[in-house]
Formats: C-alpha cells, structure tokens, sequence
C-alpha cells in the first residue's frame, strides 16, 4: 500500500550568550514541536558549544518525531541564528564576543555532523523575521526590529525581503550613536544606544544614580543591599511598584530607545517596529513615552504610517525565524 505522503519538519536554532535555544516547525510555519532550551556554556569553547548544539538537535529530532511520527527523512534542514557579524555564505561567525569565537564555520559543522542542509543568519534578523512571520510584525512591507537583551540587536525587512547589505551587518540599529561624546561601547565606539538601552546599560544607570544622589528607593532592598546585582528586570519591578528612581530610569530608557527608532523612520519609513525581549516586561510604561519620544523627533508622515509594538514571540522568536531562514535561502520562500 502507498504509504500517505508525510509532513516536513525544518529545525530552528537561536543560539545566544546565555541559551541555546532549538525547536522543530512544520516546514508551513503552523506547528511548533519539542522547543528546547539549554545553557550555552561558552567557556567549553566554539567546538564544545557546537556539540552542545547538535547533541539538542538530536533531541529535537527525537522529541518531534515521537510528537509528530515524523522520519529522520522528513526534517529538511537546520536554520541557524547566532550572534555577529558573520559571513551568510561562508556560513562563518567572525566575530561574537559574547561567546569569545573568531572566525568559526559553524554552518558546516551542524550541517556535517547531521548530515543535513544548514543556513547561518545574524540572531536579530531571525528575531526579525521570526516576529514578521508569525508575531507582531505580520502584514508589514518594511519592518523594523530590536531584540533588548545582553546588547540591541536589528534586523530590518525591506519591500518584503529581509536585507543584510553588502556585507551582512545591515540593522545594527544598537550601534547607531545617539550622544557624540557619550558612553563607551563594546563595539568602541561612543554614544552607541546599546550603551544606553541594552539591559546591562538600564542596569548600569540605575546603579549610577543610587550611588550619586541620596534618594530614597526600593532598589536597594529588592537586591538586599547588593547593588551590583540590580539588573534591568529588578528596574522594572521596582517601576512597577512606583519607585520614583526606578520609573525615571525606565523613562529614559524609552526616550533613548525613542531616539534610535526615530532616526531609523525618518531613513525607512518602516509600517512597523516590533521591540523584543526583556525590556518589554516594562510595557506601557515603557512604550507610551517611546511613542512620544519618536513622535517628537520624527518626520510626522513616517509616524503616522508606523505601529510601534511589543513583540509576541518571547522566547521562540528566534527560532521561529532562523526556521523562515533556511526556508527563504533553501527553498527561495517564505
Ligand atoms: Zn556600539
């Protein structure tokens, strides 16, 4: 008897400093399978971070396939979302700080040891894509999109294709400089967003401000007393709580992301910016003085024409994207 044609899986991979983070989609996009997430580990080095990601494939693999009764045969590829820069068509990582990797054909060494097609992509275009696909950004032309995490990544969809430019560094909307003598960044320069926005940045100015001025605030006790342990989620549960310190730096932080955002309309006219990842714990009082920063400072057609939203796929955005990936570079379509 004719056996009944089954359905294709694709693999997603977000790799980032903290997790790895794998799932298996149906090669549509509309069923999620066996998500998973481990450490990263990056001290056991390029090679044994590449084990770790292939060892949670596997799993993958075995989880969906008892899920779904798929066959190894019928997972078609890896998409793969790691940190930059890297070189999409050698499939190299050439420089992530965060992991202390140069130069790394991580590609090929997923796609070797699983004997499967794999496609490398920067995290914060997948993240991108993966909100345009199936999240907040769906329906958008030109999107716009910042993952708020370790630092601020981008990725930017144009006319309908996500556009990496002449050599895949296109969207690095963190290391736009919104303060020419400002603080310093990790990428060296000065006055970067991330500097000022990234959670260590929001984490950063909090501790700032404790140390400097003698005004009463909840921060300090939420980290019994340890201020070296604030980071941007304590800042935002204390907001939430009307800490007058912690609301204030949370205002900022909108107005600064505000900034970037406006610059980025008045060059894209984008018809939507989705903002991703843990700074959108702050919510309204984050994005309602966003808006009204970018609406200061913008052309006012361009932010008429936008929708500024928090992203919808915490945690599986990556994935999700790193999935559309392999599906736009292997199978030319989304
Ligand atoms: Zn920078």
């Amino acid at each position: 008897m004719a056996s009944k044609q089954r359905a294709q899986y694709i693999i997603g991979v977000d790799l980032g400093g903290t997790n790895i983070v794998v799932g298996a989609l149906s090669a549509d996009g509309r069923q999620h399978h066996a998500m998973r997430s481990i450490p990263t580990s990056s001290e056991s080095g390029a090679e044994g971070v590449a084990d770790r990601i292939v060892g949670l494939i596997e799993e993958v693999i075995s989880a969906a396939s008892v899920e779904t009764g798929a066959h190894r045969e019928d997972f078609l590829g890896v998409g793969i979302g790691a940190p930059g820069p890297l070189d999409r068509e050698k499939g190299i990582v050439i420089v992530a700080p965060n992991l202390g990797w140069k130069n790394f054909p991580l590609r090929d060494r997923i796609g070797e040891r699983l004997h499967l097609p794999a496609t490398l992509d920067n995290d914060a275009n997948c993240a991108t894509v993966g909100e345009w696909w199936q999240g907040a950004a769906q329906g958008g032309t030109n999107v716009i999109g910042m993952t708020i995490g370790t630092g601020i990544g981008g990725g930017l969809i144009i006319d309908g294709t996500l556009f990496h430019g002449a050599s895949d560094v296109a969207g690095e909307i963190g290391h736009t400089t919104i303060d020419l003598n400002g603080r310093h960044c990790k990428c060296g320069n000065y006055g970067c967003l991330e500097a000022y926005a990234s959670g260590p940045a929001i984490a950063v100015r909090a501790r700032e401000v404790l140390v400097r001025e003698e005004t009463a605030s909840l921060l300090p006790s939420l980290v019994g007393g340890r201020l070296e342990a604030i980071t941007a989620e304590t800042v935002y549960r204390a907001a939430q709580q009307g800490d007058a310190v912690a609301s204030e730096i949370v205002r900022d932080t909108a107005r600064y992301l505000g900034v970037g955002i406006a610059n980025m309309l008045n060059i894209l006219n984008a018809d939507v910016v989705v903002v991703a990842g843990g700074v959108t714990a702050a919510g309204d009082a984050l994005f309602v003085p966003l808006r009204a920063e970018v609406r200061r400072r913008a052309f006012k057609p361009a932010v008429e024409a936008t929708r500024i939203v928090p992203g919808t796929l915490p945690g599986t955005a990556g994935v999700v994207g790193a999935v559309a990936t392999f599906k736009m570079q292997h199978l030319g379509a989304l």
